[in-house]
């Protein structure tokens, strides 16, 4: 998205402040990616992306590790309450190959409360991978409420709803290369306006 696109999307009040832009998120997940190249030496390693969210962060983060490694998907939906996720989740896309014997990386765009990753993890250890581990460019660990152990992160987080660089809102905004928080008020006055005008 040019930055024409942004500046106008700004201007309207649909996205507030730019908490991380596309030269910060490359700049973090090189380092990302060699560390995980270090620690990811001489084993099978399968990253595994949830899509859609964590797919636009997968492509970057594999080609900055200097491994031979394999990728698989994985599509889910989750059953959530005001925006919060309950853990309810349903497989909708499994993955396409076993993942037995593999040094499985989950590769996810962010962890909130950590229960919608908590229950694929229960899903994937009864698969028997050698060894099962989370990579995530963000981490809102302010609000975790399963306990997970989140080996890589990209970086920290508070409250505030984001989008950008594939998060969503409402399936719009995945192409931000920047991630911004989202003006949930206008947002949600738009709807609101679009509800009532067509009623
Ligand atoms: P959890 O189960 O950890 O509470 O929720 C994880 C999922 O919720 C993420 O994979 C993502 O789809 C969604 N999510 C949580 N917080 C945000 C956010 O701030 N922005 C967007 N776009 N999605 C979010």
């Amino acid at each position: 998205m040019s930055d024409q696109t942004q500046k106008e999307l700004i201007k309207s009040s649909i996205l507030g402040k730019e908490l991380f832009t596309g030269l910060d998120i490359k700049n973090r997940i090189s380092e990302l990616g060699r560390e995980i190249t270090r620690d990811y030496k001489y084993k099978n390693l399968l990253l595994v992306s949830i899509l859609r969210g964590g797919v636009i962060f997968l492509a970057d983060l594999s080609k900055e590790i200097d491994l031979p490694l394999s990728i698989d998907f994985m599509s889910i939906s989750t059953y959530g309450i005001n925006d919060t996720s309950t853990g309810v989740v349903r497989i909708t896309k499994d993955l396409d190959e076993s993942i037995e014997g593999k040094d499985v990386l989950i590769v996810e765009d962010i962890i909130d409360t950590g229960l919608t990753i908590s229950y694929l993890l229960r899903n994937l250890k009864s698969r028997f991978p050698k060894s099962i581990e989370i990579c995530t460019l963000l981490d809102r660990d302010i609000r975790r409420i399963a306990e997970i152990n989140v080996k890589y992160a990209g970086f920290k987080i508070g409250e505030k709803y984001i989008v950008g660089y594939g998060l969503d809102y409402k399936q719009k905004y995945r192409n931000l290369p920047s991630i911004y928080e989202l003006r949930l008020d206008t947002v949600k006055k738009d709807i609101e306006s679009l509800k009532s005008s067509s009623t």
